[in-house]
């Protein structure tokens, strides 16, 4: 075994959005494992938009003299990703590790992941144990893992999760992609030699209720695919000719069905023909809507809008107000 590598500074990187309820707690508990570590560290709270006090609470958590944390505030919510890689751009530590805020991921399970990594991963994935969410989100889940698996080869039981560790060299690859929309665990795991999951505790949520509307999810869902593969565009096509063969064979059929058994039968087939006919016009859309998807995910990127607009950091080693876009 490979001596285990020192790390100097560690960086905790979380989103926040709308968590005033959990931020006391998540920062009691989280500074409470950090003061036990060997190494020094950074504590990134990163603003996602919040409407209620989360900014406040953050800000005065970052100006405490003293204090290991760092307030980073987005000036609109851009969503849990986005934010991720805001925080990103500003961490100095050479081990960077996520969480949510909604104190689902433990902060306790930091040190095992910081002990994992310094065995020489890259990438620390986690899969939670007893996850404490509802059916559709468990299940939904369980069917998007097992697709990521497939199409990377790559075996990770639990991309939903977290609370994970990035090496440094991982976080500034990832700094240099420039598509707008990401999934981080995916992302990385593209760029890493050697990754590793190790189980962790799943907490309820405590506080509130999940950011994820339906249609959020849908819409991550998406990012993920896309993120990952340009396979489903592939298939479609498969699915198209399978599809157009089908209906060549089928309308042959009619035609000799019409022969053998006379016009009057054509006529009670038109409900039937109807019903093909949807099926032909239900897989189309389909496609037409996921090549929507591959479009305006390069649409966006051609306009190279800014992924997010940092309005301020509050740090002690840095106080400035700086204003920067990614
Ligand atoms: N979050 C965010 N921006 C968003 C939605 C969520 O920064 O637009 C944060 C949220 O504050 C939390 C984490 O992302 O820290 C995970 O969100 P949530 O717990 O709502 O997701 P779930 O656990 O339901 O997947
Ligand atoms: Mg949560």
């Amino acid at each position: 075994m490979t001596t285990p590598i020192k790390f100097d500074k560690v960086s905790i990187v979380i989103p926040v959005y709308n968590e005033q309820e959990s931020l006391p707690e998540l920062m009691k508990r989280i500074v409470a494992v950090c003061k036990h570590l060997d190494s020094d560290y950074e504590i990134l709270l990163v603003d996602d938009g919040s409407t209620d006090t989360s900014t406040t609470l953050l800000t005065i958590a970052a100006e405490t003299p003293g204090s290991h944390f760092i307030a980073v505030l987005l000036n609109r919510n851009y969503g849990q990703h986005s934010a991720i890689m805001a925080g990103f751009s500003h961490v100095t530590g050479d081990l960077v590790i996520t969480l949510d805020a909604d104190l689902q991921n433990p902060p306790e399970e930091i040190p095992r992941l910081i002990q994992v990594a310094a065995q020489g991963y890259d990438v620390v994935g986690t899969v939670r144990q007893n996850r404490q969410d509802s059916c559709f989100r468990r299940w939904a889940s369980r069917v998007i893992n097992a697709f990521i698996q497939r199409t990377t080869g790559k075996e990770m039981g639990d991309y939903g999760c977290m609370l994970r560790a990035y090496r440094r060299h991982i976080i500034d690859t990832m700094l240099h992609c420039q598509e707008r929309s990401t999934f981080i665990p995916i992302l990385a795991n593209t760029f890493a030699r050697n990754t590793i999951e190790i189980p962790v505790m799943h907490e309820e949520r405590a506080f509130g209720h999940s950011k994820y509307s339906l249609i959020k999810l849908i819409n991550l869902m998406y990012d993920l695919v896309t993120c990952l593969t340009t396979t489903p565009l592939r298939i479609l096509s498969v699915i198209g000719s399978v599809i157009a063969l089908l209906g060549f064979a089928f309308s042959l059929l009619l035609i000799t069905l019409r022969l053998c058994l006379g016009s009057h039968w054509a006529a009670e087939g038109v409900f039937m023909l109807f019903a093909v006919l949807f099926i032909f016009i239900g897989a189309q859309f389909i496609g037409m809507g996921l090549l929507g998807e591959y479009i305006s995910r390069i649409y966006n990127d051609v306009r190279a809008r800014p992924r997010y607009f940092v309005e301020r950091v509050i740090s002690q080693n840095l106080v400035s107000s700086e204003q920067e876009t990614q």
